[in-house]
């Protein structure tokens, strides 16, 4: 479309991102625009968008329906929407929901469930039973397994749009209502449970999941559920000891203080607290004691929730073993040390509290060894970049890259292969890859992973010689930045932005290391259930003390969760936070453009725009336009021919006919539809 004097445009703005306004005159190649904030912006035309001005003043509910769809379009598609309470938006398959952070009425009612069952993707409004709809016919239909990936940065409303897509699959594949404990039910009611002991009030969100989740909904051949699993990944440890203002613990330690039952889950948890309140002081040289009478009473209440000896905790807390080749010496640790040993101490307690309800959890929903489908929801931290940005953020961006491979790999390679399979002419579009981010990460050997890995054995290591040694290997990698004046500090490139990592803490956080003598101390407790999670070491298990690491686990864990789900037809949710006050109706566009970066929503847009984002089975087309040209269903000609006379007929060219669907241009279907309406 040709830029001149009075073309409505879309124009950069450093606040809003994109602004429209209005060209009062063109020279050469740049343009003087009259923007409604009511701005004088010169700029080159190349920069500058037009403007639809036939765009429905309520917006377009898929983004492939936009007749110029480009950046500013879709940024203010969805701000309209947003605007009119319409949180949902379709972008091809792929459902992005922006967080209303306010109760929208009916949004989530039975009486909506019962219109989203059966329709097709795009005859009702968007929404995520939609998306959740056509996973669960997919799979009966197809007998292949589904998956819907939920993913946004925190805040954004992963957790409660995955409680959503559960309570949509229970009420299509539930059980009647007279059985009582059903498989559905419990998994709903696993998420309180989940949500007290996973979940924390942190600056960007007050209900913020601190671990990944899969639950993986299995089915029988009728399409009932029939059993479930929830697999965890990565639970935040570091939040049971180390808290920043204004952020909380766990949920549950609120609870308990609130309310406290009597049984043993809380009684961990309660013993937890008061091993918080134990502080130490210096004596003599280098040796530790507890600091005050008030130390002694937390210490001997600790000692008494975990039904453990009251002396044996305090040796285990300020001393370790030496092991000589003569004896076993036992060494004082100064008070900095004994207090790294005391939360050392009550964080392995509480991952294996955690771990354990969620075994627990599983054992009580029950698996179903002969469901044959299953649908897998994952509720997974989105990209992470913080001033400072630790081992964690390192987890979850990793995580993150791995996904975005998966949605690449999905999203693009799927276009192509719709495209081959109907043999339509298509020249390859390259998208960006992001597999030498994963091989800087995760090689083996050579990629962080191992080096960090390689040393955490090596017992002189410190930060520095890890830094001095990713420095050193990665020097020309172009996805590895060393920078300026840095010892200690790396940046990745990450495909959605670079992200600076601190190395300090790195070698601690990745050793999955238990003191032997709280080992020792917690398998001898008298209270049964606090030893059974701290079986005594046997020839099978790993010695205590050898090294293990978090990193490669982790690694582990999410290439079997990658193999789950490329073992299974994906569909996309991409959750996003339109303001950082937690607040309804505020929508900052800078944000929510660089989430819809960060979530590939931007990439999957170019790509579709460079091709063809619309395609329609002739029946459907013709049933829809051959109004446009009625004489074509007279002269009885195949399919095909009839859709080319359409076109012809209304003056369009670029689309392809393929062998069973016509592919049309961005814009083009939304073009035909304007005829029609004229008619
Ligand atoms: P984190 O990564 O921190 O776990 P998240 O993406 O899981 O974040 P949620 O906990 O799901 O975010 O959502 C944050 C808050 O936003 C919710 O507690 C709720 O108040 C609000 N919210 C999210 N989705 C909706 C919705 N569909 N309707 C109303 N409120 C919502
Ligand atoms: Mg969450």
């Amino acid at each position: 479309m040709e830029i001149t004097a009075g073309s409505h445009v879309w124009v950069e703005d450093q606040e809003l991102a994109w602004v429209d306004g209005v060209v009062t005159s063109v020279n050469g190649n740049e343009a003087e625009v009259e923007t409604i904030n009511g701005n004088q912006v010169t700029t080159k035309l190349s920069k500058l968008y037009p403007k639809d001005m036939e765009a429905p003043d309520t917006g377009v509910d898929d983004m492939t329906k936009l007749s110029y769809l480009h950046e500013p379009a879709v940024l203010h598609n969805l701000a309209i929407r947003y605007g009119i309470k319409e949180i949902y938006t379709y972008c091809g398959n792929i459902l992005i929901a922006i967080n209303p952070f306010q109760a929208i009425s009916h949004l989530y009612d039975t009486k909506l469930m019962d219109s989203y069952k059966g329709a097709q993707l795009g005859d009702r409004s968007p929404h995520v039973f939609a998306i959740t709809d056509v996973a669960y016919r997919a799979m009966n239909n197809e007998g292949k397994s589904n998956s819907i990936l939920v993913s946004g940065e925190s805040g954004a409303g992963k957790t409660e749009t995955t409680k959503m897509i559960m309570r949509y699959l229970a009420y299509l594949g539930g059980h009647a209502a007279a059985e009582a404990r059903t498989v559905e039910r419990k998994v709903l009611e696993s998420n309180p449970v989940l949500e007290a002991f996973g979940n924390a009030k942190t600056v960007r969100n007050n209900n913020s999941s601190r671990f990944g989740k899969f639950v993986e909904i299995q089915f029988d051949a009728r399409g009932q559920i029939s059993g479930a699993a929830i697999r965890t990944y990565l639970l935040e440890k570091s939040r049971v000891c180390q808290i920043s203002e204004p952020e909380r613990n766990y949920h549950c330690f609120y609870l308990l203080c609130a309310a406290p039952p009597k049984d043993a889950i809380f009684r961990i948890v309660a013993a937890i607290l008061h091993l918080g309140n134990i502080a130490f002081a210096l004596e003599g040289e280098d040796s530790s004691v507890l600091e005050d009478d008030k130390a002694k009473f937390h210490l001997q209440v600790a000692a008494e929730l975990l039904m453990c000896d009251l002396e044996a905790l305090e040796t285990a807390l300020c001393k370790r073993n030496m092991v000589t080749p003569e004896e076993v010496i036992k060494r004082s640790l100064d008070p900095l040390g004994a207090a790294i040993s005391r939360d050392g101490l009550a964080k392995t307690i509480y991952a294996r509290l955690f771990d354990w309800l969620v075994k627990k959890i599983n054992v009580s929903i029950g698996q179903d060894p002969d469901s044959k489908c299953l649908i897998g929801v994952l509720d997974i931290y989105g990209f992470e970049s913080f001033k400072t940005s630790s081992f964690e953020q390192f987890c979850i961006n990793f995580t993150n890259e791995k996904l975005q491979q998966h949605f690449n790999q999905h999203v693009f390679k799927m276009e192509q292969s719709v495209y081959q399979e109907e043999e339509i002419d298509w020249s390859y579009i390259d998208f960006v890859d992001n597999q030498d981010v994963l091989d800087l990460i995760e090689k083996k050997p050579g990629g962080i992973i191992s080096l960090l890995d390689e040393t955490c054995m090596f017992p002189k290591s410190t930060h520095e010689t890890f830094a001095q040694k990713l420095y050193q290997t990665f020097k020309d990698h172009k996805r590895f930045v060393k920078p300026k004046l840095a010892r200690t500090e790396f940046t990745i490139v990450h495909y959605a932005g670079e992200v600076q990592y601190q190395c300090d803490q790195f070698l601690d956080k990745n050793k999955d290391y238990i003191v032997p003598e709280h080992q020792e101390l917690l398998s001898t407790s008298k209270c049964s259930f606090i030893a059974s999670l701290f079986p005594s070491l046997n020839a099978e298990t790993p010695k205590s003390g050898k090294f293990s690491s978090i990193g490669s686990r982790f690694k582990l864990q999410l290439q079997q969760l990658m193999d789950i789900l490329n073992s299974t037809e994906p569909h996309y949710i991409r959750c996003i936070k339109p303001n950082s006050d937690l607040r309804p109706e505020i929508f900052e566009n800078v944000s929510v453009l660089q989430q819809l970066r960060s979530g590939g929503v931007l990439e999957a847009i170019r790509v579709k725009c460079e091709g063809y984002p619309t395609n329609r089975i002739f029946s459907e087309f013709l049933e829809r336009f051959s109004i446009l040209a009625p004489e074509v269903l007279k002269e009885n000609v195949e399919e095909n021919v009839a859709c080319k006379s359409i076109m012809e007929k209304v003056g369009l060219s670029n689309y392809q006919i393929g062998k069973t669907k016509i592919f049309l241009r961005a814009g083009q279907m939304a073009e035909l539809d304007g005829r029609k309406a004229k008619l």
